[in-house]
């Protein structure tokens, strides 16, 4: 059996309140985040890393839940939270019904992240007022179909759950649908805003230069996908030529994370 390592910090970044809490095993480190920001809890990281998570959600001043996506380790805690007192907890509306069941997940997954317990939750407007700010809702579908950015105008800050993670993505979840989430990326970059807070990667500064990164990497990566479709490459072979690290995720996941769901997304839109 492996060792499993957690570990977890709190931070303030601009005024805004989060944990940081990382879980790894070897050959692998993923970091998750959660945010406070004026009485909002923004995700509520794994279950996994309850213990982790526990000081900052003790120390943490909210009375409403807003949740990017149905993700386990965006959920993971949203019940223990539930237990003591009653928050409204918010989530898009094609999700709402998923979360007062129990989800199947792989084994991996459960043994990385921990089975979410069930919780209520409420669907998500357009927009919602927290306790001195107006939050615009942003649909953001492409991580997964019901991925939401939640952004603050007046702050000039994005939060935006698991859409932006890191700019030169290798490997996806086969439930990623990478040409929506470039469609979604730059429907982002038509917003005002300084400051990203990603559930992932933490807070990014220049966030709109960073997003343009991902955006122009993701660009190139159509082109040559779909350059090598036309010389009559078969979508393993190019998967290979442009992704030949093995990751040990994709073993782990027995192929659930791989590059060749970037590949085939992209060679079914061209
Ligand atoms: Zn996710």
């Amino acid at each position: 059996m492996f060792t499993i390592e957690k570990s977890g910090e709190i931070l303030h970044v601009n005024g805004i309140f989060m944990a940081k809490c990382t879980i790894s095993v070897p050959g692998t480190s993923i970091t998750v985040y959660s945010f406070n920001i004026d009485g909002v809890l923004i995700d509520t990281g794994a279950r996994s890393l309850h213990e982790q998570f526990q000081p900052f959600f003790e120390q943490a001043d909210f009375d409403q839940i807003m949740l990017t996506h149905f993700h386990e380790d965006h959920t993971g805690n949203a019940a223990s939270l539930q237990q003591y007192r009653e928050i409204p907890t918010f989530i898009h509306r094609m999700s709402t019904h998923l979360t007062e069941r129990s989800a199947r997940l792989p084994m991996y997954r459960q043994a990385f992240w921990g089975q979410p317990e069930v919780f209520t939750s409420q669907p998500l407007g357009q927009s919602f007022v927290s306790r001195n700010d107006t939050w615009e809702v942003i649909e953001t579908p492409g991580h997964t179909k019901d991925h939401m950015s939640f952004y603050n105008r007046d702050r000039g800050a994005i939060f935006t759950g698991d859409l932006f993670v890191t700019p030169k993505v290798k490997v996806v979840h086969i439930d990623e649908n990478i040409v929506s989430t470039l469609d979604s990326l730059k429907k982002v970059l038509t917003y005002d805003f300084e400051h990203m807070y990603c559930c992932h990667a933490g807070y990014v500064k220049d966030a709109k230069k960073w997003i343009q990164l991902k955006v122009d990497y993701l660009e190139e990566i159509e082109g040559k996908i779909l350059a090598f479709s036309k010389q009559g490459k078969e979508i393993n072979e190019i998967t290979a030529e442009l992704f030949p690290t093995p990751y040990p995720i994709i073993a782990a996941s027995n192929t659930e994370w791989s590059p060749v769901h970037i590949v085939r997304n992209f060679l079914n839109r061209g």
